[in-house]
């Protein structure tokens, strides 16, 4: 698919169209796939974040935030819980927090692979070289890092550099590759200032880089942040702003898996909170084939809220598991077993 064909999908309306873009997409993900739904359990591990990100609600700039971080004795009993669960993979997650260090984790993630056969992927932002390259050694398998945007301009602006320090995530994705991570990045949808233009190269960088596990959701404003107060100011001219609908959303994991057969699209939380419905099962019919159950202690769950109202706030890992595998087997699909690690890699090799 060239650009303007990703474009014309993107703008297209046509419910008949789509529903062949729903079909197409679902065919591409079973063939290339297949029926399972991996799970990885989330462990939203910290809040404390040196970060200004307009757009997330614990941005070193919002005093309101409650900050927390989980002990190692914590996130250990999250791991079994996961392994219990029968989950293949665990998420450790955090805001921007240099009170985890490269040993603190190291020895986590060396107790839970001690313990476990667990995959383990961290998402905890823009770390220190040092530090990706220590955690690669202890046993770290995935790294998860959003590039949110592939407009520099816009990225710059919604995602202010810490002092003194270049953000460049592409270039990170690249790095982390290179020390053998698995590599995860992925966008929002529907950001104050975004362009169908800008969500059209997105996808098109999907590919160009090799990711091999791409996550897309709505943009949802939180009231604490400076997008989430101005972005009727910040939005791009009519007809060329990309709305933050569930529908939009969807468009793009569809067009993104038909562009990278091979690859894992979970069906994301965001997806999840905007329509609660049928969010999740609408990711999942339309190209996707993760899901990634909250295992945060129920206390800390409302302190990590990067937007409001966040699907499984209200719930204990328990029921978020059960919700979720509920779901997925009443579509007739299968819950994977084992990692689920990228076919990206495996079936290029
Ligand atoms: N500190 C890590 C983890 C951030 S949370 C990092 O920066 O990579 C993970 C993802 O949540 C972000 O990459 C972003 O895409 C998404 N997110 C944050 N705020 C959001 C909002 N208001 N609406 C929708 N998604 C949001």
């Amino acid at each position: 698919m060239n650009k303007q064909e990703i474009l014309d999908w993107l703008k297209t309306e046509d419910a008949d169209k789509l529903e062949k873009l729903w079909t197409t997409a679902d065919s591409v993900r079973r063939e290339n796939v297949g029926d399972a739904v991996h799970l990885r359990g989330l462990v939203e591990i910290s809040n404390i974040c040196v970060r200004n990100c307009g757009y997330c609600g614990i941005r070193a700039g919002n005093p309101g935030v409650q900050r927390y971080r989980m002990t190692a004795d914590e996130i250990l009993d999250c791991a079994r819980l996961a392994v219990g669960f029968g989950y293949g993979t665990l998420v450790l997650q955090a805001g921007e927090d240099y009170g985890i260090t490269a040993d603190w984790l190291s020895m986590i993630i060396q107790r839970i692979k001690n313990e476990t056969s667990l995959a383990i992927t961290l998402s905890l932002g823009e770390r220190d070289d040092a530090d990706l390259v220590a955690w690669k050694r202890a046993g770290a398998d995935r790294y998860l890092l959003r590039f949110e945007t592939s407009n520099k301009e816009l990225y710059d602006r919604i995602h202010p550099p810490l002092q003194g320090r270049d953000s460049d995530r592409f270039q990170i994705l690249r790095r982390l590759r290179e020390i053998g991570y698995e590599v995860g990045s992925g966008i929002m949808v529907g950001i104050p200032g975004q362009t169908y233009d800008d969500l059209a190269d997105d996808i098109l960088a999907f590919r160009e880089y090799e990711i091999d596990m791409i996550g897309i959701g709505p943009y949802i404003p939180h009231p604490e942040t400076p997008l989430g107060r101005e972005e009727d100011r910040l939005n791009a001219p009519e007809g060329e702003q990309v709305p933050a609908t569930e529908l939009m959303t969807c468009k793009v994991v569809a067009l993104t898996r038909i562009q990278c057969p091979l690859i894992n699209i979970p069906s994301t939380t965001a997806l999840a909170t905007i329509n609660r419905a049928e969010g999740r099962e609408h990711g999942l019919s339309r190209g996707a084939n993760i899901c990634m159950p909250n295992l945060t202690p129920r206390k800390y769950r409302e302190l990590y809220e990067i937007y409001p109202a966040k699907a499984s706030c209200d719930e204990n890992a328990d029921e978020s598991n059960a919700r979720i595998q509920a779901r997925i087997r009443a579509m007739g699909r299968t819950i994977g077993t084992g990692r689920g690690d990228s076919l990206n890699k495996t079936k290029a090799a």
